[in-house]
C-alpha cells in the first residue's frame, strides 16, 4: 500500500469563514451549546464568561484596536499570557480585523521574546501583567514604543488595559469593516504564527490559516463522532466541561483543548499555571469531564498518593499528547481515572495540530499508539532507501489534509525541506497498522521537554557565546519526569583547557558557568539539566554537520536507565 486513509467522510469545511465567524456564530451542522453553559470558567473565581460577553469583548476589544493602533489585514499582533479568559477574545478581535497572531510563551526571557517579535515582526503586544517587564525590554529592543503595549489585565501603571479599551471600544461607532472572506479564502488568509524548530535549526514562525484550525477542529469533531446521533459510544455532550491547563500558546492548547472543545459545546476551565494540588482540586469542583495533558502530568496522577483523596469520577475523556506516553503509565492512569477513556493523540505545529487521535469509543488506546489518523488525512511513510513502507514497516511520517500549516515564514530553505509538494514531513519515525499511527522515534533534532520543543540549534548558538565554549553540541537524554532533557557536549576554548587542566573542582565550575550562562538568558525547560559533559572535539560529517546521533548514544550509554 503507497498510502494511508481512514475512510471516514469528512463534512463540508467552510473556506470563507474567519476561526471567529467559524466558532462564535451560529454556523449550521455544529453540536449545539445548551443555552446555560458559558464559554469559559476563571478558575480561581468561578466567574462564567458566557457566549453573549465573549461576543461583547471580542467586538469591543476589536473596535478599540482599530481605532487607537489601526489593526487591520496582515497586522501582526504577539499575545504574551498565561491562560485567561481573555485570551481567546483577544486573538478573535485580532482575527475580525484581518490581523495576525503570534502567541508567545508567557515565562519567555527578554532575548526570547526578541527573537520571536523579530522573526514575526509584531507591530503590537498584548501582555499579561506578569509579562509586562519582558515585554516592555524586549520591545525596547526591536524599536516599539511602549505605546505599543497593552496589559492583558486591569489597572496597570502606565499601560493602557483590556479593561479600558474593550468599554472604549463597545462604546464608539464601529471603525472597521470586519473582514469577509470570499470562497477559498480561509485557505491563505493568515490567522497564526506559532513558534516551531521543525527538522533542523532554530525556530521559526509557522504561517497558519484560518482554514487550517477550522480544518482540523472539524476533522476532530468528526471523529468523535460529536454530532452522530445514532452514535452511543461518542465521549463528548455539549454542555461537558474541559480543562485549559496546557498553554494557550501552544498549538496542542490552542486548536485541541480550547478551539476544539469550545466548537463541540463545552465550557472550557481556564487555568493560567499547572499546580498538582489545584488541578485536582478543580477537576472535583468543576466536575470536569475532558482532560488534554501531557505525559509528566499523567505520571504525577500515577505517581502521588495524594490522587486518592479526590473523587476524579467525572472524567469522562483524557488525552495525553505532545510527547510520547508509555504502556504502563497509560494503564495505571485508565485505573485512576476510573470512568474515563484514555488515549494518545499526536501531532505537531507545521499539521496546524492533530495527525492522529484516540476517538475514545474504548476505556483504552492501543498500547504505543498515537492513535487513529484523522478523517481526510493522507499519510505515507517514507524508508531510509526513499521507498514507501507498507502496513508495520517503519520509516519517515508525511501526511497531508486540509489543516495543514502553509510554510514557514520568510524562510524558503527550511519551507522547501518540510513543506513538500503539499505533503509536510514529520520528522518523526513511525509504524502504521489498522490506520494506528505508533511513534518509534524521532527522526529531526528538537526534544520534547515537559511536552515543550527545545532546538539544539538555539541552545548550542547561545553557549557558542561563552568566551570560554570553543563547540558544542546539544543532545536530549531520557528523564522520567521530563520526557527528555538537554545535554550539552562542550569543548572548552584552549585558554579555558590550560586554566583547569586536569582538576576536577576547575572542571566542575567550568561546567556551572556554562549552565549559568543557559539559565540567565532561557526559559526553564530549556535549561541544561541533563548536565554539561567536557568533550575534546564534536563529532561532524566532511562538510562540517554535527553527528548528533553519535552524541545522542554516547549520551544514552553512559545513563542508567530509567
Ligand atoms: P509541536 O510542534 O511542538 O507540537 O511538536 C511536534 C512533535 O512532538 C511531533 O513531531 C512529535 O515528535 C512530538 N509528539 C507529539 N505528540 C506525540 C505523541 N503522542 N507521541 C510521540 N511524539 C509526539
Amino acid at each position: 500500500m503507497a498510502t494511508f486513509q481512514v475512510d471516514t467522510p469528512l463534512p463540508h469545511i467552510p473556506d470563507d469563514l474567519t476561526i471567529p465567524q467559524f466558532i462564535l456564530r451560529e454556523i449550521g451542522g455544529r453540536p449545539v451549546r445548551p443555552r446555560d453553559i458559558p464559554f469559559f470558567i476563571e478558575d480561581a473565581t468561578g466567574r462564567k464568561v458566557s457566549y453573549e460577553e465573549v461576543h461583547a469583548r471580542t467586538l469591543g476589544l476589536a473596535n478599540a484596536l482599530s481605532l487607537r493602533w489601526d489593526i487591520g489585514h496582515g497586522d501582526v499582533v504577539c499575545l504574551i499570557s498565561p491562560n485567561h479568559v481573555d485570551y481567546m477574545p483577544t486573538i478573535w478581535a485580532v482575527h475580525t480585523l484581518g490581523g495576525i497572531v503570534t502567541p508567545s510563551n508567557p515565562s519567555y526571557n527578554i532575548e526570547e521574546l526578541v527573537y520571536q517579535l523579530r522573526t514575526t515582526n509584531a507591530k503590537l503586544i498584548v501582555a499579561h501583567p506578569l509579562c509586562l517587564g519582558a515585554a516592555t525590554a524586549a520591545a525596547k529592543t526591536v524599536g516599539l514604543s511602549p505605546t505599543s503595549i497593552i496589559s492583558l489585565g486591569r489597572e496597570q501603571g502606565s499601560y493602557v488595559t483590556l479593561e479600558e479599551l474593550i468599554p472604549f471600544g463597545a462604546s464608539r461607532a464601529e471603525n472597521y469593516k470586519a473582514i469577509r472572506l470570499r470562497r477559498g479564502e480561509a485557505q491563505t488568509k493568515l490567522a497564526f504564527l506559532c513558534l516551531s524548530s521543525g527538522t533542523t535549526g532554530k525556530p521559526k514562525a509557522v504561517v497558519i490559516s484560518h482554514y487550517c484550525v477550522i480544518a482540523n477542529v472539524i476533522q476532530m469533531a468528526t471523529h468523535y463522532r460529536v454530532n452522530d446521533p445514532s452514535y452511543s459510544r461518542c465521549r463528548i455532550r455539549p454542555g461537558d466541561t474541559a480543562m485549559a491547563v496546557l498553554p494557550m500558546f501552544h498549538i496542542y492548547g490552542l486548536v485541541v483543548n480550547v478551539h476544539t472543545s469550545l466548537f463541540c459545546g463545552m465550557a472550557v476551565l481556564v487555568v493560567p499555571k499547572f499546580n498538582f494540588q489545584s488541578f485536582l482540586e478543580n477537576i472535583v469542583k468543576y466536575k470536569v469531564t475532558h482532560l488534554h495533558l501531557v505525559p509528566p502530568q499523567i505520571l504525577l496522577l500515577c505517581k502521588q498518593p495524594i490522587v486518592k483523596k479526590y473523587d476524579l469520577s467525572h472524567v469522562r475523556y483524557c488525552m495525553s499528547g505532545a510527547a510520547p506516553l508509555g504502556g504502563e503509565l497509560m494503564k495505571q492512569v485508565s485505573k485512576i481515572l476510573c470512568n474515563a477513556s484514555i488515549g494518545q493523540g499526536y501531532g505537531m505545529t507545521e499539521t496546524c495540530t492533530t495527525i492522529s487521535a484516540f476517538d475514545g469509543s474504548s476505556k483504552m488506546g492501543r498500547i504505543g499508539s498515537a492513535g487513529r489518523l484523522m478523517p481526510g488525512l493522507v499519510a505515507k511513510v517514507v524508508k531510509g532507501d526513499g521507498n514507501l513502507a507498507s502496513e508495520g514497516e517503519e520509516g519517515e511520517l508525511w501526511v497531508k489534509g486540509p489543516s495543514m500549516s502553509l510554510r514557514y515564514l520568510n524562510n524558503p530553505d527550511a519551507t522547501a525541506e518540510t513543506f513538500v509538494d503539499g505533503w509536510v514531513r514529520t520528522g518523526d519515525e513511525v509504524i502504521i497498522k489498522d490506520h494506528e499511527v505508533y511513534v518509534v522515534d524521532r527522526l529531526k533534532e528538537i526534544m520534547k521537554v515537559r511536552g515543550f520543543q527545545v532546538a539544539p540549534a538555539e541552545l548550542e548558538a547561545h553557549i557558542l557565546l561563552h568566551a570560554d565554549v570553543a563547540d558544542v553540541c546539544v543532545v536530549g537524554v531520557p528523564d522520567e519526569y521530563s520526557g527528555e532533557v538537554p545535554l550539552a557536549y562542550v569543548v572548552p576554548s584552549a585558554k579555558a583547557l590550560r586554566a583547569m587542566g586536569k582538576n576536577a573542582l576547575r572542571q566542575a565550575k567550568f561546567k556551572q558557568a556554562v549552565i549559568k550562562h543557559v539559565a540567565d538568558a532561557k526559559v526553564n525547560y530549556k535549561h541544561l539539566t541533563g548536565g554539561v559533559e567536557l568533550i575534546g572535539s564534536i563529532p561532524k560529517n566532511p562538510s562540517g554537520k554535527i553527528l548528533r546521533r553519535v552524541l545522542r548514544a554516547r549520551a544514552k550509554e553512559n545513563r542508567p536507565p530509567i
